[in-house]
């Protein structure tokens, strides 16, 4: 039996003392607010979206940075254990659109609860408002963990698990802290960024603010080459751009130069040109008046200056008088109607963070530092991310239970 110290309440942290508690160890959980799972509280809206409801390799597929070193986490504990493992408290989940599970309350202080629960049934010792401040090491080699500094005093124990998150949201209390003491470790920590992030665009939409487009096609193009397509919401929001797409896409480009990225709206994915042509052509022989009040029937009423003006066409024309043309042009401009994103909006804003203790440090089965002797890491802080739909707290959790049946 060993005295482990885990170091972050959050999905990864709570994970990972169950599982080490479980094994037979003694076992601390320092976190540094006065509850647990802070984040968690506000995850899906307060509904918490746990986890996702399928096979290993669907997760894999939905993890954007270093797929390949979550295998082994995710095998171990995948999402039906993490469905086992809350149920087994009596909450009961429900799973809804994509696959997304929730519990059936709606309420993500259940999930926090029933993680307390589980804490206590193996009996983790919990201190809350205690920050962990500094970790001294030995001067050996390998080096190893000697005792953490916090603001409630000092702490000896024979292996650490570092789960403090990353550098969103920081007033949940993920201020990136475990970046400091992987550095101190000697570890490499890959330059955090946001992701799942809104995003300011070069252009000014704020004409359609507030506006939410569904069914349309958002394609992300580095360099003319199409890297991502998907059906589904943008937000229009504060001028810029916001959304399940639009967050999605985020993760993909931010680490790009976004000179290079043109974003590609299409307001009418069940149409071929051919076909939206079509259309157009019978709207304007079965109505008269000015083009943008016929073209009410097609696009957001928000969007339509915009797409006339783009489409070069006279902002008074009468549709009677609106030439071949001009109605191929606009059928380019609403099949494509092309963004540029300016910047990501900040790190702190960003639903997760990308970016973290460098994974080839890591042991994938383990956790476990491969600098230093008694050291493990688990969630978020590590250079891990995923795109929405649960895919992030299973990660926490799965990495969580990999250092907690490792210590
Ligand atoms: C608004 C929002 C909504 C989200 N919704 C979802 C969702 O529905 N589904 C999903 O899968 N993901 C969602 N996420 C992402 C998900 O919440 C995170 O990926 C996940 O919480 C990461 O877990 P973690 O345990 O690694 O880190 P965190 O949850 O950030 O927990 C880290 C903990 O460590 C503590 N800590 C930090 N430093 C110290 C220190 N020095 N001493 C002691 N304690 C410390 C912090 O206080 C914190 O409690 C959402 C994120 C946000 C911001």
């Amino acid at each position: 039996m060993s005295k482990v110290i885990v170091i972050g309440g959050g999905p990864a942290g709570m994970s990972a003392a169950y599982f080490s508690a479980k094994n037979g160890n003694e076992t601390i959980l320092l976190e540094k607010n006065e509850k647990l799972g802070k984040k968690l509280y506000i995850t899906g809206k307060g509904r918490c979206n746990l986890t996702n409801d399928c096979d290993v390799k669907t997760v894999i597929e939905n993890v954007v940075s270093n797929p390949k070193f979550l295998y082994s986490a995710v095998n171990g504990f995948s999402p039906e254990n993490t469905k086992e493992l809350i149920s087994s408290t009596g909450l009961e989940l429900k799973t809804e659109r994509g696959n997304r599970v929730f519990p059936k309350s709606d309420k993500s202080s259940d999930v926090i609860k029933a993680f307390a629960r589980l804490l206590s049934s193996v009996n983790v010792k919990v201190i809350t408002s205690c920050r962990v401040l500094k970790l001294e090491f030995s001067n050996t080699e390998p080096i190893k963990v000697q005792k953490l500094l916090t603001d409630k005093g000092e702490f000896l124990c024979d292996k650490v698990i570092i789960a403090t998150g990353g550098l969103s949201y920081p007033t949940t209390g993920s201020t990136g802290d475990g970046y400091m003491f992987a550095k101190e470790a000697g570890h490499t920590v890959i330059k955090p960024v946001a992701a799942l992030s809104a995003m300011v665009l070069k252009e000014d939409l704020s004409a359609a603010n507030g506006f939410l487009l569904k069914n349309v096609t958002l394609s992300v193009y580095k360099n003319g080459k199409k890297v991502f397509s998907e059906l589904g919401e943008m937000l229009i929001y504060k001028g810029g751009i916001d959304g399940p797409l639009t967050v999605s896409c985020s993760s993909l480009i931010n680490r790009e130069n976004l000179d290079e990225i043109v974003l590609s709206l299409d307001f009418k994915p069940a149409l071929s040109e051919e076909k939206l042509n079509n259309r157009l052509l019978r709207d304007f022989s079965e109505n008269k008046g000015k083009l943008s009040v016929v073209l009410r029937k097609l696009l957001p009423y928000e969007f339509i200056p915009m797409a006339i003006k783009r489409a070069g066409i006279n902002p008074e024309i009468q549709v009677s008088a609106v030439k071949d043309e001009d109605r191929k042009n606009l059928v380019k401009t609403i099949k494509n109607f092309e963004l540029h994103p300016k910047k990501l909006f900040p790190i702190e804003a960003a639903i997760v963070t990308a970016g973290g203790v460098k994974v080839s440090e890591i042991d994938p089965k383990t956790m476990k530092s491969k600098l230093a002797e008694n050291l493990y890491f688990a969630g978020e802080v590590i250079d891990v991310d995923a795109f929405t739909g649960g895919f992030n707290i299973q990660i926490a959790l799965s990495t969580g239970h990999s250092a907690g049946i490792s210590v």
